[in-house]
């Protein structure tokens, strides 16, 4: 309740917890999330602007160069179909809206100045926050979409150090901790998270926890694995829906005033306890589809958010 979070050893502690003992925990992580986040949470939803054709073999991405799964693989979106996907999101109820685009980074000018003018007209013409995910972003990159409204920059650590080359070999982790520093010295709201279910360790996800208070993030996307056919990680699954909210419980205690945002694998890892993710200390979801899986229709989510007495919260 000092705002200053718990530590590694209970961050370990609240992992190993049973299943009968989260019950309690949730109250906390309740009270926590409402005296620092209050009880408006906020959504987000993105549009997949550049699919697939990725060189990066991250073992969890559909997109990789490791990946079989049959997806949609397309260069950088004209502008007005990213205009039309943030009206759609807007619609759904999201408050900040994430282009994304597939890549280490986005180096190609071209594509700069086109996400830079679809971010400017989203902010005057759709009235969203806008983030992006385009990779390891250069300060002068980000400085430009900056000057053109953009508010967030999105990168994921994914998952610890020491596991990260479980994961990915075509980069290390370094690169991935440089991109965030630079977002966050260019003066960007960083949005930095990972996946969890790859087959790391409950150290490992307290030790990515710890990275990300280190690196002083400003929002926390929690990612869920959802194995999709094609990719290494497919049938590895072992997450269960509580195992799921005792890494949100965790994630709240560290970083009490911290936006966390559940975003990929919702659905299929939460199923019917997906309404307990607020109770855990989530402050926000993603709505709407994610890069190459469907979510949920909105109007489920806004039902949910509405029956549990929640408001809906710009950032
Ligand atoms: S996570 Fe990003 S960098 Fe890794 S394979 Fe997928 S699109 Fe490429």
């Amino acid at each position: 309740m000092s705002g200053n979070g718990i530590g590694a050893d209970d961050a370990l502690t609240v992992l190993g917890l049973r299943q009968s003992e989260i019950w309690r925990l949730l109250a906390v992580s309740e009270a926590v999330r409402r005296r620092f986040k209050g009880d408006q949470v906020r959504l987000c939803s993105i549009v997949n602007a550049k699919s697939g054709l990725c060189s990066e073999d991250c073992a969890f991405c559909a997109q990789s160069s490791r990946s079989t799964a049959p997806i949609d693989k397309y260069p950088l979106m004209e502008e007005e179909r990213i205009m039309t996907a943030a009206r759609d999101a807007k619609q759904r109820g999201a408050r900040e809206f994430s282009i994304v685009a597939s890549g280490l980074t986005m180096r190609n000018r071209r594509e700069l100045e086109r996400v830079g003018r679809a971010i400017s007209r989203i902010g005057t013409e759709v009235g969203m926050e806008t983030c992006v995910s385009l990779g390891a972003l250069g300060a002068d990159d980000i400085a430009f979409l900056l000057s053109r409204g953009l508010r967030s920059v999105h990168h994921n650590l994914e998952t610890a150090r020491g596991f990260f080359p479980r994961v990915c070999t075509t980069h290390d982790y370094d690169e991935d901790i440089r991109a965030v520093r630079v977002a966050k010295a260019a003066g960007a709201w960083v949005c930095c998270g990972g996946i969890f279910g790859m087959g790391e360790s409950d150290a490992d996800r307290v030790e990515l926890s710890m990275t990300l208070r280190e690196l002083n993030v400003d929002s926390i996307p929690v990612n869920f694995l959802n194995p999709i056919e094609g990719t290494p990680l497919y049938g590895t699954s072992e997450l269960t829906p509580f195992g799921c909210l005792k890494i949100i419980v965790m994630l709240r205690l560290c970083h009490p005033a911290r936006e966390i945002i559940v975003c990929g694998g919702r659905e299929v890892n939460l199923r019917d306890l997906q309404g307990l993710i607020f109770a855990a200390g989530a402050s926000g979801m993603m709505v709407g589809n994610y890069l190459t899986t469907a979510g949920r229709p909105a109007e489920e989510d806004l039902r949910m958010v509405e029956d549990l007495g929640l408001g809906l919260r710009s950032l």
